[in-house]
């Protein structure tokens, strides 16, 4: 798509993404070169073709945008010199995203932020969009690339998944209806606090076209305040609970999706979407979707047939009636508090690398678990979080506390991996995690076999 014929364009970050954003901008006739702060990753792009040029040692002045890697802090915790001289050069620092949405003006989107359940809605809508025969993609910050997502042509749908990073480095996007689904404390790191990251979720709204519908959970307080100001600035919004039936908007407070207070259908019996924080999921999917005009039995159809996401509750196996569920996505605090809620007499692993906060917030739910098992780097401290509290043992890592689990649980019991941590201390990724997690239980003796 020839969309920067011509215009100069330096590329920041030379990963997968950073690596393939290069090669569709050189396609597509920039003049482009790229830059990484490591050695090894510039190595490699330049075995892939890439072309190579500090920008800090070019007249950046004559840069018409700089593509940023959103992976890479740009203002917090230290402003890094590029992104401060490019500010004062006045040259836009944008996204892959921002190039999507230039190379397709056309496009329709829907969008999907929050800190927690963007891939289960993106993906839900997706399944959606399909079931009722829309041609869509789904793409962004989860699985495929903003700019590696196929041609749909004039009336597909493209579902993109926004990071707070993201919607930092997004300009001219302009959607059919977005989400805000929920905030809570997460990255502040990056953004400077709670309000610079309320503040970059709430850049959302700015990518909403005039007729189109911005649609805003509203059952924590950030979001909330975020609703009264779009009540104000007289966007056409849509609003979501699953805490209180709403006369205007969609609801589902016990598991029975509403429109404007009109029962529409039952999601407690939908397996692949278990528990409160999955209705949230719903709504917000049932909402989006219908800002495209599609009939509500129809969206009603789709989310009823959703095959559900791995590494999200996901059932992995059973052995002697002992359930284990693979919740490895669960990499703060927030996210395994759902999940912590679904189950009782919980074998719970935990650790990983830690978030700010760390499990103190997850206190009232301790009476839950019957004994946790502490991996990586977090384990020392979740180990004084629990002191006293709940029993548990030091395993180090993911295959000793599997053993030691299923050498533990008794039957009608689970084994819930839901760390509340990063992974990137001993796994590749949440998903190399879950897989790890899922070979393990596949790999479990039969019952009665097992030693401690
Ligand atoms: P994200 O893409 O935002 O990280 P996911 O859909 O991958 O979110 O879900 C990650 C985890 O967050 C899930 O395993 C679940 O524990 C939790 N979660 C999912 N949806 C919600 C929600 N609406 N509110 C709170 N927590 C959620």
């Amino acid at each position: 798509v020839p969309f920067l014929t011509d215009k100069r364009v330096a590329v920041l970050g030379l990963g997968k993404s950073g690596t393939a954003t290069f090669l569709a901008l050189q396609q597509s006739g920039a003049r482009v070169t790229a830059w990484d702060d490591t050695e090894a990753a510039r190595d490699n792009a330049q075995k892939a073709g890439v072309i190579l040029a500090d920008p800090l040692e070019q007249d950046l002045s004559s840069l018409d945008l700089i593509v940023w890697s959103p992976g890479i802090p740009h203002t917090f915790p230290q402003p890094h010199p590029l992104a401060e001289a490019a500010r004062a050069a006045d040259v836009p620092l944008v996204c892959d995203v921002e190039l999507l949405a230039l190379a397709k003006p056309d496009a329709r989107f829907l969008l999907v932020t929050g800190t927690n359940g963007k891939s289960t809605t993106t993906t839900l809508v997706a399944h959606i969009l399909t079931s009722a025969g829309i041609a869509n993609a789904a793409g962004g910050n989860l699985g495929t690339a903003a700019l590696d997502l196929p041609d749909l042509g004039a009336d597909g749908v493209y579902v993109l998944e926004l990071s707070s990073y993201q919607l930092e480095l997004t300009r001219s996007l302009q959607a059919r209806a977005g989400v805000l689904l929920n905030i809570t404390p997460d990255h502040l790191g990056r953004h400077g606090g709670m309000d610079g990251y309320i503040a970059a979720k709430r850049r959302l709204y700015d990518f909403i076209a005039a007729d189109g519908i911005s649609v805003i959970g509203l059952d924590d307080a950030p979001t909330r305040g975020i609703g009264d100001w779009l009540l104000g600035s007289g966007q056409k919004h849509t609003a979501l609970s699953v805490k209180q039936v709403l006369e205007h908007g969609v609801s589902a407070p016990d598991g029975v999706l509403r429109e404007d207070g009109v029962e529409i259908f039952d999601l407690t019996a939908i397996a692949t979407l278990p528990g409160r924080h999955n209705w949230q999921n719903a709504c917000a999917a049932f909402a989006l979707v219908r800002a495209l005009g599609v009939p509500a039995h129809t969206i009603a159809a789709g989310i009823a047939s959703y095959p559900g996401l791995a590494h999200r509750q996901q059932l992995v196996g059973t052995r002697d009636t002992v359930r284990y569920i693979n919740d490895s996505k669960a990499t703060n605090a927030e996210a395994s508090e759902v999940a912590l809620v679904c189950y009782d007499h919980i074998h719970w692993i935990i650790g990983g690398q830690a978030k700010e906060g760390g499990i103190a917030s997850l206190e009232k739910h301790f009476h839950r678990i019957s004994h946790a098992y502490l991996i990586g780097d977090a384990a020392p401290a979740f180990a004084a979080t629990l002191a006293g509290k709940v029993a548990f043992s030091q395993c180090g890592t993911l295959d000793q506390a599997v053993a030691e689990a299923a050498a533990r649980a008794q039957p009608g019991e689970v084994v819930l991996l839901s760390p509340a941590c990063a992974s990137w201390d001993q796994f590749k990724s949440f998903e190399h995690r879950g897989d790890v997690f899922r070979q393990l239980v596949e790999d479990l003796p039969p019952h009665g076999q097992t030693s401690p």
